[in-house]
């Protein structure tokens, strides 16, 4: 019967990169502690087991103009977010993922739900692809609302506006006509770097 190292080091290439980084470096130990010996276990376990299934994708389109809409707005902004309104789904909040996330820079997306509530559906990486997350099913109305927000960011952020009479951005009442014109209050045209009451 094999031991647990023998089975870890027959099976590095089950596992992630992080785990497999991890996997190598107890495996250099030749007298291992309590400790490595408990995770050479579990990585030999995790090695074995069924591989998780490849992420959906779906290609969104150019980033471009969604980054741009961000980068402005991060010179403002510690934590820029767009709310924008799907059909049957209802408000989906839009974020960049931080410097410690898991893919930093990406574009989480999530129900305008607050923290520890929310569902997060997936991440828009650079490529412009949509990561389904693994726990949840993409609403169809949710993927083709990130392809028209792709091609158009500022029109359909501002659409959210319009329809709820909240700003696209920071989600307060719109008390201007303006405002409500183009989905947003004057403070965020302002950071977003957007046209606003003419
Ligand atoms: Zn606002």
């Amino acid at each position: 019967m094999n031991t647990p190292r023998e089975i870890l080091a027959a099976n590095l290439d089950n596992l992630s990169d992080k785990d497999r980084a991890f996997a190598d470096s107890l495996l250099r130990a030749r007298y291992p502690s309590d400790k490595q010996s408990f995770w050479i276990a579990k990585l030999a376990e995790r090695a074995t087991g069924a591989p998780p299934p490849p992420r959906q994708t779906t290609s969104i389109g150019s980033l471009a103009a969604i980054k741009a809409l961000f980068d402005r707005a991060r010179a403002h902004l510690k934590h820029p977010a767009i709310v924008l309104n799907v059909d049957n789904v209802g408000p989906i909040k839009l974020s960049v993922a931080g410097a410690k996330a898991r893919v930093p820079g990406s574009i989480n997306v999530a129900t305008a739900a607050p923290y520890g509530q929310s569902t997060w559906y997936g991440r828009i990486l650079d490529s412009g692809d949509f990561e389904a997350s693994p726990r949840e099913t993409t609403p169809p109305a949710l993927t083709s609302k990130l392809v028209c927000f792709a091609a158009d960011p500022a029109g359909v952020a501002a659409e959210h506006g319009r329809l709820t009479g909240n700003c696209c951005f920071c989600n307060r009442q719109l008390t201007d006509a303006r405002s409500t014109a183009v989905g947003y209050g004057p403070i965020c045209a302002d950071h977003y770097g957007l046209a606003w009451g003419e």
